[in-house]
């Protein structure tokens, strides 16, 4: 059975947030996820001709549920968010977590349960989009800082996102990918594919343009946190040999005082 796919808009907010604007053109729903402010988030449904029925939350951080509540006066909208943090996620009326699906109109995402950054975040897998909305959790080239949690939950978090395919898009609320690389450089300069993505994010951004979305393909070729496996990544940190969580907490370590 053919159907049109998920419709996307980014939209870039704040300093350096996106937002996202899902659409499903048959049920004509619209959820808007991690609604950061209350008017380029209205000005990017009116631009659309879009009627927003849902708020997707990844966290409870302010910059991801800022207009929350304004957007819900507004719309009337029923805002999902993670089980783990309902006390934190204001206006929540759905509440959900690992394995659990939510819908919009008839496309279907995974709730992937990712603490790390906070210890409720959660992730909306698209599967049949191939699209991936995780928040703070993975970044291009980089990943969230761990408010919440301890460098093992972050890595069985990103684990389990490194599971899903790899052409699956990952659209991260942020745009620090080019911070993200130079530190990528320090642990990693030898990953012939990392130099070719750098020289690529340079030009996007020299040209004002995201580097959002990006896959999990070339998140895991380039990422240096996805890369606790490589040797020569083990042999910089001087960790050889360590187990994974480990090494993946020392390039964490190194990128929070890079
Ligand atoms: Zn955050
Ligand atoms: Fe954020």
């Amino acid at each position: 059975m053919s159907r049109d796919g998920l419709e996307i808009a980014q939209i870039p907010v704040l300093q350096d947030n996106y937002l996202f604007l899902i659409h499903d053109p048959q049920s004509g729903e619209t959820a808007i996820i991690d609604p950061a402010v209350e008017e380029d988030t209205v000005a990017a449904l009116e631009a659309r001709g879009w009627t927003p029925t849902h708020i997707f939350n990844t966290h409870h951080h302010w910059d991801h549920v800022g207009a929350n509540l304004a957007l819900k006066e507004r719309h009337g909208l029923t805002i999902i968010g993670p089980a783990a943090d309902r006390e934190r996620i204001p206006g929540i009326d759905v509440a959900v977590g690992e394995g659990d699906k939510v819908h919009l109109g008839g496309i279907a995402a995974d709730v992937i349960f990712v603490p790390g950054h906070t210890s409720g975040h959660i992730a909306y897998h698209f599967a049949d989009d191939a699209a991936l909305f995780c928040g703070d959790t993975l970044f291009a080239m980089g990943c969230g800082r761990l408010f919440e949690g301890t460098p093992d939950e972050m890595w069985s978090s990103l684990t389990k996102l490194m599971a899903l395919p790899d052409e699956t898009a990952v659209y991260c609320a942020h745009e620090y990918t080019m911070a993200n690389g130079k530190f990528a450089l320090t642990v990693d300069p030898e990953n012939i594919d990392l130099q070719a993505r750098m020289r690529e994010v340079e030009d996007l951004r020299a040209r004002d343009l995201p580097t959002v979305p990006t896959s999990i393909g070339i998140e895991k070729a380039t990422n240096p946190f996805l890369r606790p496996m490589s040797e020569s990544l083990q042999d910089i940190v001087g960790l050889v040999g360590a187990p994974l969580p480990a090494v993946f907490a020392e390039v964490r370590k190194r990128k929070d005082n890079f």
